[in-house]
């Protein structure tokens, strides 16, 4: 596209650029975003189906997750990846309500196209929807019960719920129980309340035996095999030593010679060289150490004489797992062999090399108030037993939410209905155009049982029909009930979720339409293209044009 400026062509657009604008640029991302929510409506709730994804090598996912469904999905439109956005920051921040956070800003966009249908401005649709979205938050935190942070039953009522939509929800006491067992274990005391690093929790998977062979490890579990054969594979007691120095001699940096003229000599640079490895031994050996973790390599001379003084070593263990036993076993990280000290060591009652699967693990376990833990995942298969680290990861997620913020509100789309009756009477009170666009972002609430209800094969019309009208005659947490087609009180079935993830689905979701709606032209390059030369980056193509005008 080029304009006449004083006489010359400016080139202001290079070719092949597409552009659309005003109503039709709007339309287009709109509908690119909608196909995404689409795309994972069935998934949400208890009676959600799963998708199977494959991608380019045939490699395939089973996933509810909708975070996970997403991010295989390969999205292309810039309107959708926003969509996809969406479900990252969710999962980020909070951890689950992944796929209601999608669904909820689809239906905001979709309702936000009606709108301008009946010539409502974008700019009023968008100032109507913010309105609407704080009130939302600050109903939410108005209805939400607080409980005690670290009230087990309650936590595990809100594990149990989030992965009662995963494909492992009939182990769902099971693995929520880890879930709640190992967050509060990790916790740590601050002024007013709790903090918690899920990191802390070192989730590890293996395929083959079944879920409830998933167990919770009271300390660190290492993907790696006792290094040399001659070591014990099982040291109770333990004072572990954690080095991040080599156990070798460090080989000189440059080219070196070294002149041996006879035998003699040889044998001595070589009873040198062993007299230093045997000394590392001997000192680790002395301040008491029956297990080495090492951060880099260890020579095969050192593990020799580590196995004759029944120290039982690992080593190149990742960084973040050598930080992990320090929370652990209360061990301090060592640089330097000769500093190290007894009290330097970390306890834990017992380090086991053991077979999972067909790979040797070591576990450091049995440790005394470990602020770092490891769940060890398994189930049938790899595809089973990757589902199962996702719903893990949720039930974490939200355990942690409740732990560090103890406000918890009511699931089946009681919630959204409920908020969603407290916003249209606060837009009561506001003047027309406005009006509509917060009655339009209660109705997108409203999506949510609908949907539930529909997934679990109710009249989706009908059903919230009901639940509305026990909203207005003060049932507060009635909503759909999927697992028996009906709508009850869901507080009674102890469907319970975290305020935290309530708040969240409704910023990120009123986030992403906001900005959706703000776009009302669309200038795409052109996809640079690939000659004979090689790839070329958008700037060397435009040039190329510029100079064949
Ligand atoms: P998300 O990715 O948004 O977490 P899910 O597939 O996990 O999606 O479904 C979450 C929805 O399912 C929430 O609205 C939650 O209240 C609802 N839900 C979960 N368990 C139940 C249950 N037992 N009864 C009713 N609703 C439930
Ligand atoms: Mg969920």
């Amino acid at each position: 596209m080029s304009v006449n400026i004083g006489g010359q062509n400016a080139i202001i657009l290079k070719e092949g650029t597409s552009r659309t604008q005003g109503r039709e640029a709007q339309h287009a991302n709109i509908e690119a975003a909608l196909v995404i929510a689409e795309s994972i409506k069935s998934s949400l709730g208890p009676k959600g189906m799963d998708k199977m994804l494959v991608d380019g090598f045939g490699d395939v996912t089973i996933s509810n997750d909708g975070a996970t469904i997403l991010d295989e999905m390969d999205v292309q439109h810039p309107a959708a990846k926003t969509m996809v956005e969406v479900a990252k920051t969710q999962d980020d921040e909070v951890g689950d309500g992944t796929t209601t956070a999608v669904i909820l800003a689809g239906e905001l966009l979709n309702k936000a196209e009606g709108l301008m249908d009946k010539d409502v401005h974008p700019t009023q649709v968008i100032d109507g929807y913010s309105l609407a979205e704080a009130k939302a938050i600050e109903f939410l935190r108005k209805i939400a019960i607080k409980v005690p942070p670290t009230d087990k039953g309650m936590l595990k009522k809100i594990a149990e719920v989030s992965i009662a939509s995963k494909l492992v929800s009939e182990r769902k006491e099971y693995v929520g129980d880890i879930a709640v067992k190992a967050v509060l274990q990790v916790a740590d005391k601050t002024g007013t309340g709790y903090a918690v690093d899920i990191d802390n929790i070192k989730v590890e998977k293996k395929p083959g035996g079944s879920l409830t062979d998933t167990i919770l490890i009271q300390g660190v579990l290492l993907d790696k095999e006792v290094v040399h054969p001659g070591m014990p594979k099982r040291v109770e007691n333990c004072k572990i030593a954690l080095l991040n120095c080599p156990l070798e001699i460090e080989k000189p940096e440059f080219d070196s010679k070294l002149n041996i003229d006879n035998p003699e000599q040889m044998k001595r640079f070589l009873d040198e060289e062993e007299k230093l490895l045997r000394e590392m031994v001997e000192k680790i050996a002395s301040e008491g150490a029956n297990v080495v973790v090492c951060e880099k390599g260890i020579d095969d001379v050192v593990q020799h004489f580590m196995a004759k003084k029944n120290i039982l070593a690992v080593r190149r263990v990742k960084q973040s797992d050598m930080e992990k036993l320090t929370r652990a076993t209360g061990a301090h990280i060592i640089t330097n062999i000769d500093d190290l000290k007894a009290s330097d060591l970390g306890r834990a009652k017992l380090t086991e090399e053991r077979k999972v699967s067909d790979d040797k693990m070591t576990f450091i376990e049995g440790c005394k108030d470990p602020k770092a833990l490891s769940i060890l995942v398994r189930g049938g298969t790899e595809r089973v037993v990757d589902e199962a680290e996702r719903a893990i990861h949720d039930a974490l997620c939200v355990v942690r939410d409740v732990v560090v913020e103890p406000y918890v509100v009511v699931g089946g789309g009681a919630t959204e209905t409920e908020i969603a009756r407290m916003i249209r009477k606060y837009g009561e009170k506001l003047s027309g155009k406005e009006q509509l666009a917060v009655e339009a972002f209660a109705d997108s609430l409203e999506t949510i049982p609908m949907i539930l209800a529909e997934n679990a094969g109710m009249d989706p019309i009908n059903s919230l029909m009901e639940v509305r009208a026990k909203h207005q005659s003060k049932q507060r947490w009635a909503g759909i009930d999927p697992s028996k087609g009906k709508v009850s009180d869901l507080s009674k079935l102890d469907v319970y979720e975290p305020l935290a993830v309530k708040i969240q689905a409704v910023k990120s979701a009123g986030e992403a339409a906001g900005m959706l709606l703000k776009i009302d032209d669309v200038i795409a390059a052109s996809k640079s293209r690939e000659g004979a030369g090689g790839p070329k980056g958008p700037k060397d193509s435009a040039k190329e044009e510029g100079e064949g005008d």
